[in-house]
């Protein structure tokens, strides 16, 4: 670690945009270090801040509010990308904000981003922007049927996203979608998802655990695996993808980047995350340092932890659609010692909602996998007769 590297040291508090689960995860990384974090976001009882020493509910868009918040800390990240553009620079104008507002901003507009891969030589999907409907014939024309049209800002987990086969499908789409700015982008028949999880630290340090697997379920994530199923050439190419967007975004923090393999062995990005990822929670329970640990040191310039993996890991998400029965049978889950239990807190388990995780370890990620899906089939509520 450079010496003109000034780390902020335990007992300093960290500022948190945003309140759910990722945040939540942050802070138990941050206390168990002896940090104090504040967490910001317009809600109360969250799950950062039922684990937070100060949670402020708040408006993003009540700038005093963030000053007096940025005031308070000494460093502030983000669990949350979509926060204003006048939040992120209210607060870097008395703390540094890692990662920085103009990485958050890039992320922050599938458009954006993607101009900004294509730009930079990174291998991404063929795409076309939509700004009003009569960009959409041209748009469609230039990728083709099947296509995949999304919002271009504020969408997640598939949602503001539809397949589209032909040109009345696409209007259909648009007009879902309220009219806002969209892109379209060719259909990837991929063989598998995966993604990445870094970190960079200050120093411009880099770290990653290598390729997660990825399985989705109606556009959500429902099963990560690691290490991918894939050939070791991939791997290294994917990597070397990684460490140079990482270096490109001047990356102070961590970042996700989701991709594509396709059937013909090429690596697509798909997708931008500059914070920890649903993929990577796995980390928490199989690498000698979890991404949230990582996303700590990183952004208070402390030398990164190892990577390493102590073994294959699988993680299942936990879904409220769970609870639709009753609650779930905790102790079940419990009962299989390899099978580690992460719940969020949220009060409401409404259908679709990321309610927690469990996650497997095995001597393999198969092995890994079908354990954590026997675990989380196990969960089922129990109905009494
Ligand atoms: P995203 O919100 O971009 O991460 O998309 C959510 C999921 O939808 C992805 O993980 C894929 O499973 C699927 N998807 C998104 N874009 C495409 C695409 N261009 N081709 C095929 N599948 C896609």
């Amino acid at each position: 670690m450079s010496s003109k590297v000034k780390s902020i040291l335990p007992g300093a508090a960290i500022g948190v945009l945003g309140s759910g689960q990722l945040g939540r995860m942050f802070a138990i990384a941050a206390r168990q270090m002896g940090y104090r974090v504040h967490t910001f976001s317009s809600e109360t009882d969250t799950p950062t801040g039922q684990v937070a020493d100060v949670e402020i509910a708040a408006s993003y868009d009540d700038i005093e509010a963030v000053r007096r918040f940025a005031q308070a800390v000494q460093v502030v990240t983000f669990e949350f990308e979509n926060v204003p553009a006048a939040c992120v620079e209210a607060a870097a104008a008395f703390v540094p904000v890692r990662p920085a507002g103009s990485l958050l901003h890039i992320a922050q507009n599938r458009l954006r981003e993607k101009r900004f891969l294509a730009r930079n030589g990174f291998p991404t999907t063929e795409f076309a922007a939509v700004r009003e409907i009569g960009d959409l014939k041209a748009a469609v024309e230039k990728i083709g049927f099947p296509a995949i049209m999304k919002t271009a800002s504020s969408g997640y987990d598939g949602k503001g996203q539809a397949k589209v086969v032909n040109l009345d499908d696409a209007v259909q789409a648009f007009h879902g979608c309220g009219g806002q700015e969209m892109i379209v982008e060719g259909f990837v028949d991929f063989e598998l998802e995966f993604s990445m999880v870094m970190a960079r630290g200050l120093d411009g340090q880099f770290v990653h655990w290598g390729a997660i697997q990825n399985r989705h379920k109606h556009h959500i994530l429902d099963v990560s695996f690691a290490p991918a199923r894939m050939s070791q050439a991939v791997g290294v190419r994917a990597i070397e993808i990684s460490r140079a967007l990482a270096d490109k975004l001047d990356l102070i923090g961590v970042l996700c980047i989701e991709f594509f393999l396709t059937r013909s062995g090429e690596i697509l990005v798909n997708e931008l995350a500059p914070r920890p990822h649903n993929s990577g929670h796995l980390t928490i329970d199989a690498s000698r340092t979890s991404q949230f640990e990582q996303q700590l040191r990183a952004v208070c310039g402390l030398p990164l932890g190892s990577t390493e993996f102590v073994g294959a890991a699988a993680m299942a998400n936990l879904l409220g659609d769970l609870w639709q029965g009753g609650e779930p049978n905790w102790p079940a889950a419990c009962a299989l010692p390899d099978v580690k239990l992460h719940l969020y807190g949220k009060i409401e388990p409404r259908p679709g909602r990321k309610m927690g995780h469990l996650t497997a370890l095995a001597a393999t990620a198969d092995s890994a996998a079908q354990l954590v899906l026997l675990a989380r089939q196990n969960l089922q509520p129990v109905h009494l007769a």
